[in-house]
């Protein structure tokens, strides 16, 4: 099977067959949907019972073909085809036919080489059965550059008016950046300032690939502060839904989004700050890929946002939560975590990927002092929230959240409030609330650093 399977790789082309016991005669679509983004583009097919499938990729010009046995060409298929975006930067479009009687052939044409994973999820949440076509760029998007290249974008229009921030001039944190990108693991820069003179950290990020430290030009000293921003759920996964119909994806994206401006226009103790989120569209990012997209950026922060539903209507107030490797610290907080586990398999991940399973095998080393920090991390930041907001606990609470994990990295998951209770989906709709938390995290993050300078924190690592 595997010898079979190379050669038809090597011919070009890939073939597989999902298997006769998914086989469905008839069977109907309920929906299609597009999710495109620049990490990868998923299509998905909703049907009442499993579908059965065959997929060929075609290498030049690239392309992948899906028969579809046991179904005629109809209504919602036709949809798929006027559902695909111009801007998408995968798909270049999608054609349908009926190949023959019993089987009809769906053609994607793509922009780009494309690693495709085919794969079917069962029903879950308020979904049926689920095709999943996941088209991967061939050359992944490298988050590292990602975030090079939104400070290259952010500092073109700003040059002309005299505006750019002046630690963007002085420091040049970019260079610093392409530094790490040159070493990917390495650990942060070595700097000339009073406050990073202090020895290396006794146990540093480095990987065994990569041990060396970057060498930077005179100049390229200073360290730039890299906060993760994790906006949850997104694409197939929309998180909780209030009862005005508003999505917890939506809202927390806005958040997300609102916070990186803040972030991107402060420093901390003369070292300019740059916010990296692990998405930033409306798209599914799998909960190991948030950790993996944080530590590739060597963030020195983690902050996941949300705005949960509740079993019940009634409860109010933010959260933050940090890990706990055993124990939840209360009933609460083991139900919000177990809830946010429950991500992957409603946004939908290939279980099947050999690399999802190490990848989230490889997140089971956190560090006792990962928690310290990030418990101080999370008391700094429901100070801060609850000055602007009811507090549904008033200390941080502890669960074993799966997004938490990064060993070396301190990481918090903020409930901002609970879009169940009508009068908090109401906050979170607002501008005004919406900017009064953005500042409270905003101020959480900054009287953090003031009491655990960045490099402090990596040398107790
Ligand atoms: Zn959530």
């Amino acid at each position: 099977m595997q010898a079979d399977r190379r050669r038809l790789l090597k011919a070009g082309f890939l073939a597989l067959s999902l298997g006769a016991a998914q086989l469905a005669r008839g069977a109907n679509l309920l929906a299609v949907r597009i999710w495109p983004a620049p990490d990868y583009s998923r299509v998905t097919l909703e049907s009442d019972t499993a579908l059965k499938t065959t997929q060929t990729f075609i290498a030049s010009p690239p392309r992948l073909a899906i028969d579809i046995e046991g179904m005629g060409l109809n209504a919602a298929l036709r949809e798929l085809v006027g559902k695909v975006q111009a801007s998408d930067p995968n798909i270049a479009g999608i054609r349908v036919g009926q190949f023959n009687a019993n089987t009809v052939r769906l053609v994607i044409d793509l922009k780009r080489p494309i690693a495709p994973q085919v794969f079917t999820l069962p029903p879950v949440a308020a979904y049926a059965h689920r095709l999943v076509l996941d088209l991967y760029p061939s050359e992944a998007i490298d988050p590292l550059e990602q975030l090079i290249q939104e400070r290259v974008m952010a500092k073109a229009p700003a040059a002309p008016h005299g505006l750019p921030s002046t630690n963007a001039v002085v420091n040049d944190p970019l260079g610093e950046l392409i530094a790490r990108q040159t070493l990917p693991g390495a650990a942060p820069a070595p700097s000339t300032r009073r406050q990073d003179l202090l020895p290396p950290p006794a146990v540093s990020m480095d990987r065994p690939d990569h041990p060396a430290r970057p060498q930077l030009a005179p100049g390229q000293t200073d360290r730039l502060i890299v906060i993760a921003l994790d906006p949850g759920h997104g694409g197939e996964d929309p998180g909780a839904i209030g009862p005005g119909g508003t999505r917890e994806k939506d809202v927390v994206l806005k958040i997300a989004k609102m916070l990186r401006e803040r972030i991107n226009a402060s420093s901390v103790g003369g070292s300019p700050m740059r916010a990296f989120l692990t998405r930033d569209a409306d798209f599914f990012v799998p909960l190991h890929v948030r950790v993996q997209k944080a530590r590739r950026v060597q963030a020195d922060l983690f902050v996941s946002i949300h705005a949960d539903a509740f079993y019940s209507p009634r409860p109010q107030g933010a959260s933050v939560f940090a890990l706990s490797e055993g124990a939840a610290s209360s009933k609460d907080a083991q139900w919000i975590a177990q809830k946010e586990n429950k991500a992957d398999l409603i946004g939908g991940i290939n279980l099947g990927s050999q690399d999802a399973q190490v990848q989230r095998a490889l997140l089971d080393m956190s560090t006792a002092a990962q928690i310290r920090d990030s418990l101080q991390l999370g008391g700094s930041l429901l100070r801060e929230i609850g000055s602007v907001g009811k507090l549904h606990k008033p200390r941080v609470e502890r669960a074993g959240f799966a997004v938490l994990k990064a060993p070396d990295i301190p990481s918090v998951l903020v409930e901002t409030a609970f879009i169940s209770n009508p009068e908090e989906e109401e906050k979170l709709r607002s501008d005004a609330y919406q900017q009064q938390l953005t500042d409270a995290l905003m101020r959480g993050i900054v009287q953090y650093f003031s009491r655990n300078p960045p490099l402090a924190r990596n040398r107790s690592l």
